[in-house]
């Protein structure tokens, strides 16, 4: 049992509560017993002074590569398409041993910028390259994390007009096997899950439209979410018109991804029709706005998006493609960036952080347990120190969160268990795991 006192709480419940001074108990089950304004009188195990905090739930983040920790910058000045057609062939290089110190390292790092839950999307899997889903598995028992990774694929090369080389895909058949059969081997579909699967082919450009319609018959068939990258650049909406006549999302909708066990990744370039069908779907976006400008792909319309009631999380996408990887400082580049488009009102703190937290939740069909601070929800939470030089003065402690610099983490619970305290991994140590994706790193650039 813990019980966290004397500290600001968002609730980030439907009223967006926020405690001033307030307290959560957290039950020896890994779920929330109370929560509420002032002092707690009975109370016993451990009792966390938030004095200078702010307690929050978890951040989610619903869009990432772990893998690509090991391939940071490189290809600095290029578009998507220029991005990723010099980093695929390094990329056909991976195996098991790198996808684990790359995830554990990618891992490491969000739990220290507040993140509490973390998909991963991974679609390469070189035929030599052994269990990569199995690592990168391993390094999220490790940390500590709630996780939930997908097994994505790709089986559109350059021969049949797609963007990756022939030696990065596999063949259709064998990619939709070994989805299920992860699904079979990983998947855990109780409430208190720590590791969930979805299916996740990589994106329209990579991916035949006979492996996007099978895999979505398939994920309802095992009753699994479904993921994929769509409507990132502009690139890919004139790939789309050209190859199938229709834009992005008119081709989800043709091969059965439009839902509200869909998620897609980034969601930039939408315009009216499409966005009212996302919403009409209940189909999800994970915005990733430090990706978005890191590749200058555009800026997502998130205020039409949530106007049109689209479940909305945030991302911070693949290291390679965004060097920050910082989940709480993503709270900040998504008002930043509604707000560029939009002007001041077009985002609050408030609902930045419900992006990052029950807005992930339900992108990941977890909101029923995660995502806000509420009697009978895991304890998934993050206490912010916010005393700093960096944030002291910032009365309002919600907004010092997201517009100050990135916090340090007081202390980070994963169903009730500590991950990070202090601002340090409980389960790892940040220089072995640095150590460990730098290995990682020179393995790869030999065949850069
Ligand atoms: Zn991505």
């Amino acid at each position: 049992m813990i019980t966290i006192e004397n500290v600001t709480v968002a609730t980030v419940d439907a009223a967006d509560t926020v405690f001033a001074r307030g307290h959560v108990v957290v039950g020896d089950d890994g779920r929330i017993t109370a929560v509420g304004a002032g002092d707690i009188s009975e109370k016993s195990g451990r009792i966390v002074d938030g004095s200078g905090c702010l307690l929050t739930p978890g951040l989610v983040n619903t869009h990432h590569h772990l893998y690509q920790w090991a391939t940071r910058g490189l290809a600095l000045d290029e578009t998507l398409f220029g991005w990723l057609t010099t980093l695929y062939p390094i990329w056909g290089r991976l195996d098991a041993d790198v996808v684990g110190a790359a995830a554990g390292a990618g891992l490491g790092w969000l739990a220290l910028s507040g993140c509490t839950t973390s998909m991963d999307h991974h679609y390469v899997f070189p035929r030599d390259g052994g269990d990569v889903l199995e690592a990168e598995i391993a390094a999220a028992r490790k940390i500590g994390l709630r996780f939930h990774p997908t097994r994505g694929s790709m089986d559109l090369s350059r021969k049949d007009g797609g963007l990756p080389p022939d030696n990065v895909v596999e063949e259709t058949d064998e990619a939709l096997a070994a989805t299920e059969a992860a699904i079979d081997r990983w998947h855990d579909p109780s409430p208190d899950a720590m590791l969930q699967i979805a299916v996740a082919p990589c994106s329209p450009f990579s991916v035949t439209t006979r492996l996007m319609e099978e895999a979505a018959v398939l994920a309802r068939r095992k009753g699994v979410r479904l993921h994929t990258h769509l409507a990132e650049t502009d690139d890919e909406e004139e790939f789309c018109r050209k190859q199938f006549g229709v834009t992005p999302v008119e081709y989800a909708e043709r091969v059965g991804w439009l839902g509200d066990d869909v998620w897609l990744a980034h969601g930039v370039h939408l315009d009216d029709s499409a966005i009212a069908k996302l919403g009409a779907t209940g189909t999800g976006v994970a915005h990733c706005p430090s990706s978005n400008a890191r590749l200058g792909a555009g800026s997502a319309r998130v205020r039409e998006l949530l106007d049109h009631r689209v479940p909305v999380g945030l991302g911070v996408d693949g290291a390679a493609s965004q060097e920050v990887s910082h989940l709480g400082a993503e709270l900040r580049q998504a008002l930043y960036t509604a707000r560029l488009r939009g002007g001041p009102a077009a985002m609050n703190a408030r609902e930045a952080l419900r992006l990052g937290t029950i807005g992930g939740a339900r992108c990941l069909g977890r909101q029923d347990d995660l995502g806000s601070i509420e009697v009978g929800k895991l304890a998934d939470l993050v206490l912010w120190r916010l005393d700093g030089m960096g944030h002291d003065g910032i009365d309002d402690r919600l907004a010092a969160l997201v517009f100050g610099p990135p916090a340090p983490v007081e202390l980070a619970l994963v169903g009730g268990t500590p991950v990070v305290e202090r601002g340090e991994l409980v389960n790892a140590d940040e220089e072995e795991l640095t150590r460990e994706a730098r290995r990682a790193h020179r393995k790869l650039m030999v065949y850069r």
